[in-house]
């Protein structure tokens, strides 16, 4: 009985946090109580900048006549063709996207050279001649207008100076999960933990069609913190090929995070009978720097490869597979993901991008790849360092 009296105070949570708090307010009160305000400032700060993109939608009414179906378009990050063994890479890191294409084009080029420069770009109707983003015309917008739900699911950072005017397409959408509400640094989420709200999404009856973003954080630096979940992982002896593994891995982890998307799905079909269609492709490449010896990835200057992106598509009720070699920009992604879709609008003319033409207008990028001094940076081949 008088054990069960005792105060223990440091067995009470409470307790121990109220008298933890009391101590750093002793030691330096104005440091502490500065560091909450700067936070909340800068909270503002960015809440305020996000919301700078918000502007309403310009899209004229568009018109949708298809059967209803999930149309689910995965966002890459850093991740470059040359690193999949789908797009001739000799480490095979890509079973499942290898053996279950329908369509897998080359020659998609991004619409920029980093994240916030071309998702802006790929996921608005932009302006092709400024290579400048128009947030009047978004994608998320555009499906709405058609009657499609929309999900975005996002293992990226929500806010910060590399995450936020995307993060504000993102918002537009009718569902929207953020895992990380900092910046990309603030958490490290895994690509696994879109699965969870990805379920959930799928789980909820409608008779629409939907459309479901999932942006994933794939190859973004450091590689070796996307790989730390992922048991699949290549090791090499040589310290100076560590990274190059990582990354390299981390498009293997991108691999199996599609295979575990179209799983799902396809269970998901089986119970509702909804088809669906996976698009997926990578916002922009990496440069190889090596430094002392060890071979890096990152994006601090420019690749003449930046630009070259995987697009591939898995469709639900496909009969082959076909590849396709055509040269198609990242400045009209969005009018070749509305056909996708069946969206019709007087907006967007109508545009495929699985038609394997190239597009007759580059739009000034070929100048701009000539304008990058970066040698010729080829992707390496790990498979003579792998264990
Ligand atoms: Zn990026």
């Amino acid at each position: 009985m008088a054990r069960k009296l005792s105060i223990k105070p440091w067995r009470n949570k409470t307790y121990v946090l109220i008298a933890v708090a009391l101590l750093i307010l002793a030691v330096e009160p104005t440091q502490f109580i500065r560091k909450i305000t700067d936070a909340n400032k800068e909270a503002q700060a960015q809440l305020k900048e996000l919301n700078k993109f918000a502007t309403t939608t310009s899209w004229h009414k568009s018109y949708f006549d298809g059967a209803p179906k999930d149309y689910i378009l995965i966002i890459g990050e850093s991740a470059r063709k040359d690193y999949f063994h789908s797009y001739g890479y000799p480490v095979s890191n890509t079973p499942f996207l290898d053996r279950n294409y329908s369509v897998m084009v080359d020659g998609m080029k991004a619409g920029g050279t980093y994240t916030i420069g071309s998702l802006t770009n790929m996921l608005t109707l932009p302006d092709k001649i400024k290579w400048q983003p128009k947030y009047d015309r978004t994608l998320i917008d555009l499906a709405k207008s058609a009657g499609i739900r929309t999900y975005w699911i996002s293992s990226q950072g929500m806010v910060g100076k590399w995450d936020t005017p995307v993060s504000a397409i993102g918002k537009k959408a009718d569902v929207v999960v953020f895992l990380n509400k900092g910046d990309y640094s603030t958490k490290n989420i895994s690509d696994y933990a879109l699965l969870k709200p990805f379920r959930r999404a799928l789980k909820n009856p409608t008779t629409q069609s939907r459309l479901i973003v999932l942006h994933t954080i794939g190859s973004h630096p450091d590689a070796c913190n996307r790989t730390i979940d992922f048991k699949n992982s290549y090791r090499v002896k040589d310290k100076n090929y560590e990274y190059l593994a990582c990354y390299v891995s981390s498009i293997k982890k991108t691999d199996d995070f599609i295979g575990r998307v179209y799983e799902i799905l396809r269970r998901e079909e089986k119970r509702t009978g909804r088809p669906f269609s996976i698009i997926y492709f990578s916002d922009h490449g990496q440069v190889h720097r090596v430094d002392n010896g060890k071979i890096l990835l990152n994006n601090n200057v420019t690749s003449k490869f930046h630009y070259d992106i995987p697009l591939i598509k898995i469709d639900s009720d496909s009969k082959g597979s076909v590849i396709l070699s055509s040269e198609k920009s990242g400045l009209n992604f969005t009018e070749g993901l509305a056909n996708w879709m069946g969206i019709r609008n007087s907006d967007i003319p109508s545009y495929d991008l699985f038609d394997g033409k190239s597009d007759p207008q580059d739009f000034g990028l070929k100048a701009k790849i000539e304008s990058i001094k970066t040698p010729m940076d080829r992707a390496i081949d790990l498979s003579p360092y792998i264990d």
